[in-house]
């Protein structure tokens, strides 16, 4: 009789597929199973000399070739898909088998999910996976949630499988229910933000100093040595190299039009429920919004006789004040993202440890970036931290750059180059900034219409006045 294998993937699409080989390429047997056979066929075609892979054509075969207590880790597409599959694989389980969940899921699915395996005996794990497919193959990050045994049976595979930095795996048991998901969720969210941010940067160095792409790419390349180190700026630089066929750069000739599959939406969603003011990635996502709708764009344009800003030196200055204004702005898109980890942990009851998440995306995924170091070394200054932005470290380089975020933002106000995320990173930190803000005005208002009460600073209690009536 044939070894039985360590873990089993299902789905066998792109991330599927590079998780498999990933785990095979660490010395695990990998059961496979794909609902159309021609994609597990293909992968073992193509790729199994890399390792030991137990294709099945059934599922029920292919939990046949699984060493108990089994582990499944189902790719397939986030949504009903893995209902399906949940569904048609209970009936071949046994009781203690896990279930692992690796797609981009809702995290509120996950722990529906989750308690209705429990209650068939099946552990279940919700676990985000980011790294895009190279990270698949040669190491991701993951967010594992969910069934705390199962995860504890899985860690010596998920360890080797996941990235690692000096030595940690990228990869932690992050909570019970959809914790995993839902971190994985915010990781998506920052990574709107963070591309958002470079997107405006680049616009802005295009737009008010006439950068084209090339220079632009030699720039982007420089700020990769310094505070601003991290994957996205590494591939922006690459993308605005790339030039096509008839040499011109490709990123000219890319339709303006951003897509989203939903993570970027849900992440604002839950903020609003959580009521934690999330504005980078909230702009982020309306950004992407806004460029989908590229014919009212350009009829809206051609109707205001828009012309374009005046030519200007890109002087040295100039461009390091942009390259400070984008730092700025990510700090605070970063410490938005961590807040609203830390609401949703405090609501669901999963104690989250803040400078896990900050270890587990410092490799493998799309946001690993150097302030990621800084950022676990605030949560492991102070776990107990409300705002990054109260950290003496970020304070103080985010108030250094301060006047050169007001001025890049002013600049673009001023010539009609749209930089929202930019402004609205810099909205909050002014509002976070001032003990007192005009919510005062506010309160007097809704208790106007509405008899809704205020507070007063010179005395305890709720009042209501009548406004309309004189004195
Ligand atoms: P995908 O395009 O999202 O899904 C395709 C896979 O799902 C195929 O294997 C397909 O099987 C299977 N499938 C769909 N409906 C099914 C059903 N009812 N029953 C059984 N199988 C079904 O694949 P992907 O891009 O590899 O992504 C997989 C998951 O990882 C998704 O949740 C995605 O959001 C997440 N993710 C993707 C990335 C990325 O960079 N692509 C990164 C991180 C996370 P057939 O071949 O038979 O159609």
């Amino acid at each position: 009789m044939p070894e039985l294998a360590d873990i089993g993937v299902l789905g066998l699409a792109v991330m599927g597929a590079n998780l498999a080989r990933n785990a095979a390429r660490k010395g695990f047997g990998v059961a496979l199973y794909n609902r159309h056979p021609e994609r597990t066929d293909e992968l073992v075609r193509e790729h199994g000399g890399e390792g030991r892979f137990l294709p099945s054509k059934t599922l029920e075969d292919f939990v046949a070739s699984l060493a108990r207590p089994r582990a499944i880790l189902v790719m397939v597409q986030a949504g009903k898909a893995v209902d399906d599959v949940i569904a048609e694989l209970s009936p071949l389980l046994e009781a203690d088998d896990i279930v692992i969940d690796g797609g981009n899921s809702l995290f509120t699915d996950t722990a529906r999910r989750c308690k209705a395996c429990a209650d068939k005996g099946i552990r279940f794990l919700g676990m985000g996976v980011s790294g895009g497919e190279v990270g698949a193959l040669e190491g991701p990050s993951m967010m594992p949630g969910g069934d705390r045994s199962a995860y504890d049976r899985l860690a010596p595979i998920l360890d080797r499988m996941a990235a690692s930095v000096d030595g940690t795996p990228c990869c932690v048991y992050v909570g019970p229910g959809g914790a995993g998901h839902y971190v994985k969720m915010v990781h998506n969210g920052i990574e709107y933000a963070d591309m958002q941010l470079i997107a405006e940067a680049y616009d802005l160095m295009k737009s008010l100093y006439g950068l084209d792409a090339p220079a632009l790419a030699g720039i982007f390349s420089e700020w990769k040595q310094g505070d601003l180190d991290s994957y996205l700026i590494e591939i922006t630089a690459t993308v605005l190299r790339k030039t096509d066929a008839g040499g011109q750069p490709l990123v000219d000739v890319i339709l303006d039009e951003a897509e989203q599959k939903g993570t970027g939406r849900w992440t604002a969603q839950s903020a609003l429920d959580l009521g934690v003011p999330l504005t980078a990635i909230t702009e982020a996502v309306y950004a992407r919004a806004l460029s989908a709708q590229r014919a009212r764009r350009a009829e809206v344009e051609r109707k205001i006789g828009r012309s374009p800003p005046p030519a200007r030196k890109a002087g040295a200055a100039a461009i390091a004040a942009v390259r400070d204004a984008l730092y700025a702005s990510k700090v605070v898109a970063y410490a938005q993202g961590f807040e609203q980890m830390a609401a949703a942990s405090a609501e669901f009851g999963w104690d989250l440890k803040l400078a896990d998440m900050a270890t587990i995306w410092r490799g493998g995924c799309i946001i690993r970036a150097r302030l990621l170091d800084r950022i676990r070394a605030a949560y492991d200054r102070d776990p107990k931290l409300g705002t990054l932005l109260l950290d003496d470290d970020f304070l103080s380089a985010v108030t250094m750059a301060s006047d050169a975020w007001r001025a890049v933002v002013g600049l673009a106000v001023a010539n009609g180059v749209p930089a929202p995320a930019f402004s609205s990173a810099l909205a909050y930190f002014d509002g976070l900034g001032r003990a007192r803000g005009p919510a005062n005005l506010l309160q007097g208002l809704r208790d106007y219409f509405g008899a809704h009460t205020y507070r007063r600073l010179d005395k305890p209690g709720r009042f209501h006045t009548l406004w309309s009536e004189g004195g």
